[in-house]
């Protein structure tokens, strides 16, 4: 027979398990909320999801609550094996278990060995993305036709990057949600006494679960993205709506992360939804389905693999010498603190819901620490624990490599760093805003665009050796009044604007 699985709590989905009648051990420690302070709504969908795995699971799981994995794990007499988890400390412990068989890493589409031996092909040659995506593509015959993939072009995100349609709202229909059962209201109920106890504190609102808890609820989810939104998803993929936060987004990223789906599978569904479509002749645009895909099998694969890749020591990476501490405002999702309608609109959204998708994470959000020089380490926490989808290994690479440029360039080749004009190009924000995206110096000057050039300035010496970054430096040159804007924002600092 099998030995019994540990499965993590984001080791939720079938495939975690050798065979589906392996018996498992689920192990709720209330210490991991303890630590830190998650969003109220995150704390709240990872434990409902592993309650609704031991429920689903009946007899053939056991569900120990404790305070610490050891006291659970000492309590076991029988042979034990896990799949390696998803941090490095969670790892570090299970490899010093002598109780414990690790095995391979579950749960993304490439393993560890192939993303190996794909860097160790690159030679010194930079590990790009886009490379990465197409090896990725290839090796699991995905959107191919034969050796080529399909319709000819690798790479369609030139058709992605449409502003906003000017009336507001995308042309699709509401997303499908969850509907809380008992294990929420227990969930809830907990919390609430945890709270009240003092052993644990949260930020953001508590509210109605968005996000998938269960294998059912994550199969309706993707279910319902590929028949009402998959076609939509990529023209408007970067650009952001005041009045409509789900846009054409999958809201699969929780599910995922929790392990409730394979992104293999996720990857097949949407291309055979995208193949149904060509052989009844009303395909649905190869720029969503691809976009789709490049966002599971492409980013989410290779963000995953380069935590690992670069070490332990990449979260520590701070090549932009970005020191300030996460301001308090921001720390609490502090309602009514900012004006500035784009930020005060996403911290709203992430206070209510404990997500936002790609672009208020990487361009308002990101790019207000960026410019604001936060630390990246602590900038990598606050993303973790306040988003739903937050795990160690997804915002390491995506914060300090991505979205901080903390790394001097290792995973992008400039940084995510764009003036008011951008967010105005790319949302409905500016013309509600008190400031004005076109000013860079006095009381209405975009804090976005004067923090731009503040901070192209601070790092002037730092990036002139980049050859992406030459015009926005020789830009600089040119730029009139730049020492007042200089003085403007540091006096400015990290203060709500
Ligand atoms: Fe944001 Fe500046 Fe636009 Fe206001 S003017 S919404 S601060 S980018």
């Amino acid at each position: 027979p099998a030995t019994r699985r540990w499965c993590f709590a984001d080791q939720l989905g079938p495939h975690f398990l050798d065979r589906p009648d392996q018996p498992v051990l689920l192990i709720e420690s209330k210490a991991v909320f303890a630590r830190r302070r998650f969003h109220r709504q995150k704390a709240h969908l990872v434990l409902s999801a592993l309650r609704h795995r031991a429920a689903e699971l009946g007899d053939q799981a056991e569900l120990r609550q404790v305070h610490t994995y050891a006291e659970a794990l000492d309590r076991v007499r029988e042979p034990l094996s896990v799949c390696a988890p998803t941090t490095w400390s969670s790892r570090d412990y299970v490899l010093r278990r002598p109780d414990l068989a690790v095995l391979a890493a579950r749960g993304f589409v490439a393993t560890q060995e192939e993303f190996a031996g794909w860097a160790e092909r690159r030679g010194r040659q930079r590990l790009l993305m886009e490379d990465f995506y197409r090896d990725n593509r290839r090796r699991h015959d995905v959107l191919m036709d034969g050796v080529e993939p399909v319709g000819g072009r690798w790479n369609l995100d030139h058709d992605n990057r449409e502003p906003p349609p000017s009336d507001g709202r995308l042309d699709v229909p509401e997303p499908w949600w969850p509907e809380e059962d008992e294990i929420d209201e227990r969930v809830r109920a907990d919390l609430d006494r945890w709270e009240a106890d003092g052993d644990v504190a949260f930020v953001g609102d508590d509210g109605p679960r968005l996000f998938p808890a269960n294998r059912q609820e994550a199969l309706y989810r993707l279910r319902d993205f590929l028949d009402t939104r998959l076609g939509a998803f990529g023209p408007h993929e970067d650009a952001m709506l005041d009045g409509d936060r789900w846009m054409a987004h999958s809201l699969l990223s929780p599910a995922l992360n929790l392990g409730l789906l394979d992104p293999v599978e996720v990857v097949h569904a949407a291309e055979r939804r995208y193949r149904d479509s060509v052989a009844m002749s009303d395909p649905l645009p190869l720029n969503s389905v691809e976009g789709f895909v490049r966002q599971v099998m492409g980013w989410r694969d290779y963000i995953w693999h380069t935590y690992w890749h670069f070490g332990r020591d990449f979260r520590h990476a701070n090549a932009l010498a970005a020191h300030e501490p996460v301001p308090e405002w921001l720390a609490d999702l502090a309602d009514g603190a900012v004006d500035a309608a784009c930020l005060s609109d996403v911290l709203g959204d992430l206070r209510r819901d404990g997500w936002v998708h790609h672009i208020p994470r990487l361009m308002v959000l990101g790019n207000y620490a960026l410019q604001r020089g936060i630390d990246p380490l602590a900038m990598t926490d606050w993303f973790h624990r306040t988003f739903v989808d937050g795990y160690d290994w997804v915002m390491v690479a995506n914060v300090v490599g991505m979205s901080q440029h903390a790394d001097g360039g290792l995973l992008a080749t400039k940084p995510y760093a764009a003036g008011g004009a951008y967010i105005d190009r790319m949302s409905d924000y500016c013309g509600g805003c008190r400031y004005d995206p076109r000013k860079r110096l006095g009381e209405d000057a975009c804090p976005f665009t004067a923090g731009y050039w503040a901070f192209l300035e601070r790092n002037r010496e730092r990036l002139a050796p980049n050859q992406r970054m030459r015009r926005a430096l020789q830009g600089l040159d040119r730029l009139k009044g730049l020492e007042e804007v200089v003085e403007q924002e540091r006096l400015r600092g990290t203060e709500a604007i």
